[in-house]
């Protein structure tokens, strides 16, 4: 017989209490019949390259039963060279023998490089506002996570160098390209002086970049690890992830780390999950191998490009001053703020009345006393121009409707 009272299992600390995320709990307004959701951080599904992914299946034909084997933990070689060749594009040189992992993802990539460094006891530094979910899997492994200040043009560099000298972080996690939630890009001198902290302070410096591949305007900045030479690229690790170029539903990312992090990670992976679906990943390497991912990039940043200026049109026509934003030049998030005695907590009740969501800034921060209360980030990504145009119609409404209550 099932008891109706919930025993007092002895949870671990980091897991003492359920998970909750405001995110996750605005889904089921996003989700309602004619709403309009800009609070997910889903690509748009519509984009998915179907037909190349199906042709790709098809041409992994004959090695199938090969895929169904048990295989490497860490990746199919076809795909680690392909991803080697991927990351040499984006101005990366690696060997895919011995510094890259094919991992579940990039989260798994940052949950496995945060197990195989930190214990109770140490510290990691993530930023803030930040992705939430980086913090959470380095808070499981027991040790301190403190938060540097983000925002709009990244994170404070200086602040994170003090913060170093006095906190001595083991890892340090910054997504210097198109974050979430700012959208913002680090410039080349913040990326170099970074690396300086990096070495100075010897903390591995794990730069997250799933977006980076979709810029739509202005001049690319390489990736942290790419700037990184000599000792700096001893304490540098890059992780990228297929989520939001192909599909989060293949759960394919890597990770690219000095030799030796990269076999502890994946003695941490084998641990976890024994290796990542083989047959995925050799779809995924003929996609590329193949030129279906060459071809498909550069249409969806054409349209997320297209979605994000009707954004920024939107917001300047119908928000005018109520709002500040900076146009992102790429990525899938804009962060705007209320300038008014609003703030974007009060105003969500009203915005879901007006079948508009967005995800309220404080959802991005730890500690609720750094958040920023006028915040919000929008997401240009899921929906075309028209409904982002109706969106900010809808949230003007709901400003109003707010103000009158
Ligand atoms: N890092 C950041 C900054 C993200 O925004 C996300 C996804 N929203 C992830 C990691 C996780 O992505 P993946 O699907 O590659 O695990």
């Amino acid at each position: 017989m099932p008891s109706s009272t919930v025993p007092e299992y002895a949870f671990a600390a980091p897991f003492t209490h359920p998970p909750t995320s405001p995110i996750r709990r605005l889904a089921p307004y996003a989700n309602r019949p004619g709403t309009i959701s800009m609070a997910g951080g889903y690509p748009a599904q519509e984009l998915f390259d179907v037909a190349g992914l199906n042709a790709a299946a098809a041409n992994v034909g004959t090695r199938l039963v090969d895929c169904l084997q048990y295989s490497n933990i860490e990746g199919q070689a076809s795909l680690r060279h392909a991803l080697a060749r991927l990351s040499a594009q984006r101005g990366i040189s690696c060997d895919p023998d011995t510094e890259l992992a094919v991992t579940g993802g990039s989260q798994q990539a940052l949950a496995l490089l945060s197990r195989v460094m930190l214990q109770p006891g140490d510290v990691a530094f993530v930023e803030s506002p930040g992705f939430p979910n980086s913090a959470q899997t380095m808070r499981h492994t027991g040790a301190t996570v403190l938060t540097v200040p983000s925002g709009p043009e990244g994170v404070d560099v200086e602040a994170l160098a003090r913060m170093a000298a006095i906190h001595k972080p083991k890892l340090v996690s910054v997504v210097a390209t198109f974050s979430n939630p700012c959208g913002a890009t680090l410039t080349r001198e913040k990326r170099l002086r970074l690396l300086e902290v990096a070495v100075e302070h010897r903390f591995l410096l794990v730069e997250d970049d799933p977006y980076g591949e979709l810029r739509f305007s202005g001049a690319a900045v390489p990736p942290i690890i790419a700037l990184a030479t000599g000792e700096a690229r001893q304490w540098t690790a890059y992780i990228s992830s297929m989520s939001k170029t192909m599909a989060p539903g293949l759960r394919i990312g890597w990770m690219i780390a000095p030799a030796e992090v990269r076999r502890r990670c994946t003695g941490a992976k084998a641990a976890d999950d024994m290796a990542c679906s083989a047959w995925i990943q050799e779809i995924v390497a003929q996609y590329l191998a193949d030129g279906h991912y060459d071809q498909h990039v550069p249409r969806i940043r054409a349209a997320y490009g297209a979605r994000c200026a009707a954004l920024g049109d939107a917001l300047r026509t119908h928000m005018g001053d109520e709002i500040t934003f900076l146009q992102p030049q790429g990525g899938m998030f804009c962060w705007a703020r209320l300038t008014g005695a609003i703030d974007s907590t009060r105003l969500l009740p009203h915005a879901i009345e007006h079948e508009i969501v967005y995800v309220p800034g404080n959802a991005f921060y730890s500690d609720p006393a750094q958040a920023d209360a006028q915040a919000m980030r929008l997401s240009f990504a899921t929906m075309n121009e028209a409904q982002i145009t109706e969106g900010i119609v809808r949230l003007r409404r709901a400003l109003r409707a707010c103000e009158a209550n």
